[in-house]
């Protein structure tokens, strides 16, 4: 009994020592199998270096697909905003008024401006006066910039001073485009700036034969607002009046009264045209807002991917890739 006893301890000591002692060797054989058997149902292949890789897959049904933002329509959230501000879409811009309310669709980005800056309180503003009072409100932030001052709301000048020390750590630059008027403008120089497209091309359409001396005459005589009521209506006949004759003027400066450059949230910038500067801009909340108007950069202090959701649509044409109002 006791040899008997003794002997199953031994028999047992042996077992258990042979399989301690080969366990990593049953395992990893074990193992092996499992790989293998997995493999099979998947139907692929496993190399031994990738054995632990494929195994640490989540299941498919479990892959989480990206959350895609919602494009939310431009109006519908641009009311949500205004009721937040204690305000109405009429309060900011007749859309019975053609002029209007065809600022509102080209412009309109900047009313979802982050809630640190201050959006302009009309589409149009009527008098230099409207436009002083707005600006008075405003803690404008002066910088220069390669010797030319540039005038901003705090917030986006903030933004942009972040921009450019970026852009200078990546051998880049941006740079105010045609002065001072990249930032900050009055009243009288986007009168001055509508002039310097409306005269020219004005003086086109005469010697084109496409207007006569006296609709011409008549034209410039209008009061501000019929102005450009009136030359809306003509390009939608053809006849253009942005630089080059072939595309509506507003996508070559805005209308008096209209431009976001009033509200001072807005730059030219020198370097539109190079990708990586654009990337900088937007990383750092400043956005092409305003179609075709290539050097023309927005102030909304928003991520990129969170556009949508403020009711602006990215388009990509010729001219690169602009957010503008989703109407
Ligand atoms: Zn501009």
């Amino acid at each position: 009994m006791a040899q008997n006893l003794h002997v199953s301890f031994y028999g047992f000591m042996v077992k258990h020592l042979i399989f301690t002692k080969y366990f990593p060797v049953f395992a990893l054989i074990g193992s092996f199998f499992v790989t293998a058997i997995q493999a099979q149902e998947h139907n692929f292949t496993v190399s031994p270096g990738e054995e632990k890789h494929i195994l640490n897959l989540p299941a498919t049904s479990s892959l989480k697909k990206p959350d895609l933002p919602e494009l939310k329509n431009f109006y519908s959230v641009l009311e949500q905003t205004l009721v937040k501000r204690g305000k109405k879409k009429e309060d900011i811009c007749d859309e019975k008024d053609m002029v209007a309310s065809r600022i509102l669709r080209e412009y309109g980005s900047v009313f979802l401006v982050i809630d640190t800056a201050l959006p302009p309180p009309v589409c149009m503003f009527s008098s230099s006066e409207d436009v002083e009072i707005f600006q008075k409100q405003l803690g404008i932030e002066k910088q220069i910039f390669d010797g030319t001052v540039i005038e901003l709301q705090p917030v986006a000048m903030k933004a942009l001073l972040k921009a450019r020390t970026e852009a200078i750590f990546e051998g880049l630059s941006i740079t105010p485009r045609d002065g001072s008027i990249a930032g900050r403008r009055g009243f009288s120089e986007t009168l001055r700036l509508w002039n310097s497209r409306f005269e020219p091309a004005l003086n086109y359409w005469l010697k084109k034969g496409r207007l006569t001396q006296e609709q011409a005459d008549k034209l410039k005589a209008l009061p501000m607002k019929e102005q450009v009521k009136e030359v809306l209506q003509l390009e939608k006949q053809g006849i253009y009046f942005n630089s080059a004759f072939n595309n509506s003027i507003l996508y070559s400066v805005a209308a008096p009264g209209t431009s976001q450059h009033l509200a001072l949230l807005a730059f030219d910038v020198v370097e539109f045209e190079n990708e990586q500067v654009r990337e900088i801009l937007a990383k750092h909340g400043w956005y092409r807002t305003v179609q075709n108007d290539r050097p023309h950069f927005t102030f909304l202090g928003h991520k990129e991917e969170d556009l949508p959701n403020f009711g602006l649509k990215k388009i990509v044409n010729g001219n690169g890739k602009f957010w503008i109002p989703n109407t």
